[in-house]
């Protein structure tokens, strides 16, 4: 069964976001774990995640694709901005306890003019502060589309953030599909052939969960543009074919499509119909 849903937002609580999710026809889905704009997270109410937790068993609805918010960048030149980001994550991940065996996908960070080395020690290193043996959650980097100084927009920038954090096994990548074709990737083309870069760079059992984008643009445009399922440059056909790829089909596959509800149901539908068991 094909694991799709969106990006909701959470503003009024996670049973609210599961109902959501249901009424879209999803069965799994993304949130911001506060204000994208960054700042302080609601408190957990306890008894919304317990009604929540219930609920999503009871609907098969998993997994939780959380997303940090697009202020935490790890490798800023700025001490006070790696300092803010370092006290978000470890909010975050306290935050997603309540949650357990979850995902949190962040984008690795602009390393703003230090270099994509020094970017990827700070990341590594904010890593190896924060995360824990005993957390449940696994923290995946998100491919970018290398627009100004983003850290991660190839799969070994991503490869040397991972064999520097001390804990493997709390780590993952999530692949955007506009993002990898904004870098370059040639997912239309030849998405067998980059799917066993992939592989060959960070291995795919570390692929937890594809976030599924047309692009506003063409290849290695490096901007960072979604567009709606098929309307693209990338285009529903190679988007079926992401969907239906044996290395990829068990993955949860989230829309960040510029959609409303309506928009978000008719692509979850499209794709539904469009995938082969
Ligand atoms: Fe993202
Ligand atoms: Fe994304
Ligand atoms: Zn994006």
């Amino acid at each position: 069964m094909l694991r799709i849903g969106n990006h909701l937002p959470s503003s009024k609580g996670y049973l609210a976001m599961a109902k959501h999710a249901e009424k879209l026809g999803a069965n799994t889905f993304a949130f911001f774990t506060r204000n994208p704009r960054g700042g302080a997270a609601k408190p957990i109410d306890e008894s919304d995640i317990e009604k929540f937790l219930s609920y999503i068993k009871a609907h098969d609805i998993n997994r939780l694709v959380a997303h940090a918010p697009y202020t935490m960048n790890l490798c800023s030149a700025k001490p006070e901005i790696r300092q803010f980001g370092k006290d978000m994550l470890r909010d975050d991940m306290q935050r997603m306890e309540y949650t357990p065996n979850q995902y949190y996908n962040f984008h690795p960070g602009s390393h703003t003019g230090q270099g994509v080395e020094v970017g990827i020690e700070q990341i590594a290193d904010a890593l190896n502060e924060i995360l824990t043996p005993e957390q449940h959650t696994t923290v995946l980097l998100e491919t970018m589309a290398g627009k100004g100084s983003e850290v991660g927009r190839s799969f070994e920038e991503l490869r040397e953030i991972l064999d520097r954090v001390k804990l493997p096994d709390k780590m993952g990548v999530c692949l955007d599909t506009c993002h990898v074709w904004e870098a370059g990737y040639d997912i239309v083309g030849d998405l067998d052939g980059v799917l066993a870069q992939f592989d060959r760079v960070i291995g795919l059992d570390k692929l937890y969960a594809v976030h599924l984008n047309d692009s506003m643009n063409s290849r290695s445009a490096h901007k960072d543009r979604h567009q709606k399922i098929g309307q693209g440059h990338i285009g529903l056909d190679a988007i079926v074919r992401v969907i239906n790829h044996p290395a990829l089909k068990t993955l949860p596959f989230i829309l960040e499509t510029p959609n409303e509800d309506e928009g978000y149901a008719a692509e979850i539908a499209m794709l539904r119909a469009a995938y082969s068991e």
